[in-house]
């Protein structure tokens, strides 16, 4: 089993990568258990792509093994793609997931069902010693719910209803998440790219 550093701190995160890559023989270790040095890299990029490569990147620089990072967000319609890069810092300095949910349901106030469409967006990186690096995108597209609903999952899970779903990411089991999810969908594609041994 391929051993690879995830360079997010995420806790969500990391679990939905861990359950996911297992099934394709890849083993996730967090920067704690791998004995990374905790340090704070700067999303500046312009794109999830910049900033997934940044993070993978700088990860694998520190700790020399192969090195996996998630970048992404949740994309509006209503809010022209917002709050998208800027999805963890959207309700400012102090903010945290519930501010954030609390901000996107204000700004979402009396949009009505139909035009509250949006979608989740993971862009996977994987970034090797040798050089070699691998980009990989996954979208899953859905609702903004008018309000939060359900206790699992992390982040905007209690907003986001998934199409072909009435329930939020939150209200439903992770197995199903990890089956439908942005991230579930840009694995799948790293795992395709992986066994051709392209970029
Ligand atoms: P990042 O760490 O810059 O990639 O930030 C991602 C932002 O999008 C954070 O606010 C996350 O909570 C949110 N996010 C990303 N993926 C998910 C997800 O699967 N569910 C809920 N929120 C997510």
């Amino acid at each position: 089993m391929e051993t690879i550093i995830a360079a997010s701190q995420n806790r969500g995160k990391i679990m939905e990568m861990e359950a996911i890559t297992k099934e394709f023989g890849m083993h996730i270790l967090s920067r704690g258990e791998a004995g990374v040095a905790d340090v704070e890299i700067i999303e500046d990029g312009a794109t999830f792509e910049e900033n997934s490569l940044k993070k993978a990147r700088e990860i694998m620089k520190l700790c020399g093994k192969a090195t996996i990072a998630d970048d992404s967000g949740v994309m509006v319609d209503a809010l022209n793609g917002g709050p998208g890069i800027f999805s963890a810092r959207y309700a400012g300095a102090e903010c945290d997931d519930k501010k954030n949910r609390v901000k996107l349901l204000r700004e979402m106030e009396g949009v009505p069902y139909e035009k509250r469409t949006a979608k989740f967006v993971s862009v996977i990186s994987m970034v090797y010693p040798c050089g070699k690096e691998i980009v990989a995108r996954g979208v899953c597209e859905g609702h903004i719910a008018f309000e939060e609903r359900g206790t699992g999952g992390f982040g905007y899970d209690s907003l986001f209803v998934p199409l072909g779903y009435e329930k939020t990411f939150a209200e439903l089991a992770p197995s199903v998440k990890n089956a439908v999810s942005h991230r579930a969908n840009a694995l799948k594609q790293l795992k395709v790219k992986l066994e051709k041994g392209n970029d």
